[in-house]
């Protein structure tokens, strides 16, 4: 490799994480990574994995600040640090301004502050992580990617909540979407991976994860999605509610004399699988739990699963057809129960399990694990921070993201 090759760096800030990789645009696969966890406490700790080696150092209170100093500390002593020329940055929330990847420029940088009110745990991590990367790497092209840019696409009346269009007007209440990174990078492969024709096709894609959405892809597009203003609505997550009556939530309130913070808990960190089994909000510990007979895990699972075909019924409506189905995320990815579970309820699809394949399919690889071809079911992992990357380099570089894929 040519000393003078520029390197593309991946910052994910999550409000107690930073998720970071570093990429050579001409290959598909990270050079090394890792992630800083538990910031702002004592534990907080940061974990380099590179060169086929996983080291651990201590950040004892240390924030996001700290975490990227320590990371740009690693990348100075390997003398990667001066050949990092652009980093991509993953922004939640990005409202109705930003319907692709941008670069920061002071103009962006206020808007992504604008958009903070619409998401006040991530948007504010996102930007200490811009501007700490801007002061630390002053000759570099920083480059946004939002979650919700890839749901821009959706009409209004995938759009809209029906309330007063005041709230809309004033506070700019309405659905967006997240997970849009997942979803495009998804989409794509599947679409190349059965040979569907770019211009015609149609997909539910399900990211299922610890937060779990679908969208309804059309043509490369999409055009509706689970998640709303926020990402409580929709499935049934590790610890959110999903889909929940609101007068529900007034009932409760009510009745438990809870403020709007305790609600705000309560449906964000109580919830979910969590909240239904009362075990815990990880999927594989709830299927073991399950096999060993404990109720709540089952119950938890059979609704994360029922609730899941139920919104891929839903989403059919945005759909003239359905070419396939696509599981990813670690749940997605990796759980043959609930692949199974799910494609049990969706025979009114023409989806055919294969159940052999589906046992045998965990992340990695694509993998079709229908016996039917159209619609066809798809296990293809997700490659957020890859795509990151590739955005990054298609505006810093001027690298297509394709030709940055396959080069
Ligand atoms: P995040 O949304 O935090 O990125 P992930 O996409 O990593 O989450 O997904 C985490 C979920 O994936 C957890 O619920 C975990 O239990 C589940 N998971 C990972 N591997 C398996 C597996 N082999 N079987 C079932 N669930 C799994």
């Amino acid at each position: 490799m040519p000393i003078s090759s520029p390197l593309t760096l991946v910052v994910n800030c999550g409000s107690s994480s930073l998720k970071f990789a570093l990429y050579d645009p001409r290959e598909p696969e990270a050079l090394l990574g890792g992630l800083a966890e538990c910031l702002d406490s004592p534990d907080a700790r940061i974990r380099f994995d590179a060169d086929g080696e996983r080291t651990v150092t201590p950040l004892a209170g240390g924030g996001h600040r700290e975490a990227l100093d320590a990371l740009l500390a690693f990348l100075a002593a390997r003398g990667l640090l001066e050949r990092v020329a652009a980093v991509g940055h993953r922004v939640v929330h990005g409202g109705e301004r930003f319907t692709q990847s941008a670069e920061v420029s002071a103009e962006v940088l206020a808007d992504i502050e604008a958009c903070a009110e619409l998401a006040p745990l991530h948007n504010p991590a996102n930007l200490i992580g811009i501007r700490a990367a801007m002061a630390a790497l002053p000759a570099a092209r920083q480059v946004a990617v939002f979650d919700t840019a890839f749901h821009q696409t959706m009409a209004p009346e995938a759009y809209l909540y029906a309330l007063p269009q005041q709230y809309r007007r004033d506070y700019g209440v309405r659905r967006y979407g997240f997970h849009g990174t997942s979803h495009r990078c998804v989409s794509q492969r599947a679409i190349e991976r059965l040979e569907l024709d770019p211009t015609d096709n149609a997909l539910v894609v399900l990211h299922l994860g610890n937060g779990a959405s679908a969208t309804a892809v059309r043509n490369g597009r999409s055009v509706d999605t689970s998640m709303g203003l926020t990402p409580v609505e929709g499935l049934v997550m590790g610890t959110r509610c999903g889909d929940v009556d609101a007068g529900a939530l007034l009932y409760i309130a009510r009745r438990a004399g809870l403020d709007l913070d305790a609600v705000d808990t309560m449906i964000n960190k109580k919830s979910g699988l969590l909240g239904l089994s009362e075990l815990s909000n990880d999927c594989r510990t709830l299927e073991q739990a399950a096999a060993a007979g404990h109720e709540g895990a089952q119950l938890a699972l059979d609704v994360f699963c029922y609730r899941i075909a139920r919104t891929v019924g839903a989403l059919a409506a945005s759909l003239p057809r359905l070419d396939a189905l696509v599981f990813t995320g670690g749940i997605g990815e990796n759980s043959a129960h609930v692949r199974a579970k799910v494609l049990e309820r969706l025979a009114i699809f023409g989806l055919d399990l294969d159940p052999e394949r589906n046992d045998v399919t965990r992340g990695g690889a694509c993998a079709v694990i229908s016996r039917s071809h159209r619609p066809a079911a798809i296990v293809v992992p997700t490659d957020e921070e890859g795509t990151i990357a590739r955005d990054t380099a298609a505006i810093a570089f001027g690298l297509s993201a394709s030709a940055a894929e396959v080069a």
